[in-house]
């Protein structure tokens, strides 16, 4: 069914009224820590040994500033993520595992004479930012250490207040996307307590009677000319409907398109868009954090008209991905994800059964 989404980049003057909304969504600080088995899940992209590499990196910023080891993930999963969809305007040293992208002039200051300088004290003098983090006297950009503790000991300058870090947030990166997502990871890493949260599940329970086939770009009729931006499941009123990702509710509720529709914003900075439903899962509500498989909401056929119409097409779910390229977000076909989410989940289904 159409594209159903008008969410929008917030203009920056709106921001002195929404740091706190934001901090709210995001459920900072947060209630509804939700326990979760360590058992089943898998490592994610990266090779392990990256992951406990990673880990110790994160101990040791949040050692040496303060900050909590899963604002420290957080920031770094953040920038991984805006590198992953703008790789060449983020050129990374090539063996970086840390994400954190910083501009050579930002690093060294601008007015440098020598925009490879390492020495602290002279980027100070030029009003550099970059910062010794792993202790050997040089402040260094390739270094991985160096980076994410440049920019948690800026972030962490501003205060150990609750509002603080997202204050310093904002002065560091001044967008406040970036200030909500970070908040956002950091929710989800302290709600699970470790960062191998890659694990999917498809929308759909597996054995629900549902159907569904690549519908990506079909153009649709209501509401003026709009292309297809997800994939439609069409199932039975009443099919529990699933997060497919560990992730935090980002918004739910009304849209004249998606009807009742629920966003939830994964940990790859990937916004997850259930659409059309019959009505939500009582207890949910934005800032709250779900795991892969969690019932959300069921199917239904809601929007297109005031708030509660229903009927006008055959129920489904309609299932979306964004992502977030850092001012824009891009929708992507979902469809070849949901195909192996439901593959995986079948598989694991027969090994425990
Ligand atoms: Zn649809």
């Amino acid at each position: 069914m159409p594209h159903h989404r008008t969410r929008r980049t917030s203009p920056r003057h709106r921001f002195a009224a929404s740091l706190l909304a934001l901090a709210i969504a995001a459920g900072w600080p947060g209630t509804g820590f939700l326990p979760v088995s360590h058992a089943a899940e898998k490592s994610g992209g990266k090779p392990a040994d990256d992951g406990k590499r990673l880990q110790a990196i994160y101990d040791r910023v949040s050692r040496k500033t303060g900050i909590s080891w899963q604002s420290a993930a957080a920031i770094d999963r953040y920038e991984r993520t805006l590198t992953r969809a703008r790789p060449k305007s983020r050129p990374l040293p090539p063996q970086a595992i840390v994400g954190v992208y910083i501009p050579e002039s930002r690093w060294a200051g601008p007015l440098n004479p020598d925009p490879k300088d390492t020495n602290p004290a002279s980027i100070r003098f030029f009003g550099g930012i970059g910062r010794d983090g792993s202790g050997d006297g040089m402040a260094e950009l390739s270094n991985d250490l160096d980076r994410l503790y440049t920019v948690a000991s800026i972030v962490k300058s501003y205060g150990n207040g609750k509002d603080d870090f997202a204050i310093g947030l904002w002065e560091y990166y001044r967008n406040p996307r970036a200030v909500q997502r970070v908040l956002q990871f950091t929710r989800i890493l302290e709600a699970f307590g470790r960062g191998d949260l890659s694990r999917h599940a498809f929308p759909l329970p597996i054995g629900a009677s549902y159907s569904y086939r690549s519908t990506w770009g079909d153009s649709r009729g209501w509401g003026g000319y709009r292309i297809h931006e997800g994939t439609d499941i069409f199932a039975s009123y009443g099919v529990p409907v699933r997060s497919t990702t560990y992730g935090i509710i980002e918004l739910k509720g009304w849209n004249k398109y998606g009807g009742w529709r629920i966003g939830i914003r994964d940990l790859n900075n990937l916004y997850h868009y259930y659409a059309h439903l019959q009505g939500f899962e009582k207890n949910l509500k934005p800032g709250d954090v779900v795991k892969p498989g969690q019932i959300i909401g069921w199917v239904g056929s809601s929007g297109y008209g005031r708030p509660g119409t229903q009927g006008k097409f055959p129920p489904h779910l309609h299932y979306g991905i964004y992502r977030d390229r850092g001012l824009v977000e891009w929708a992507f076909d979902p469809y070849p994800l949901l195909r192996r989410w439901e593959r995986e989940e079948r598989k694991a289904l027969r090994v425990t059964r």
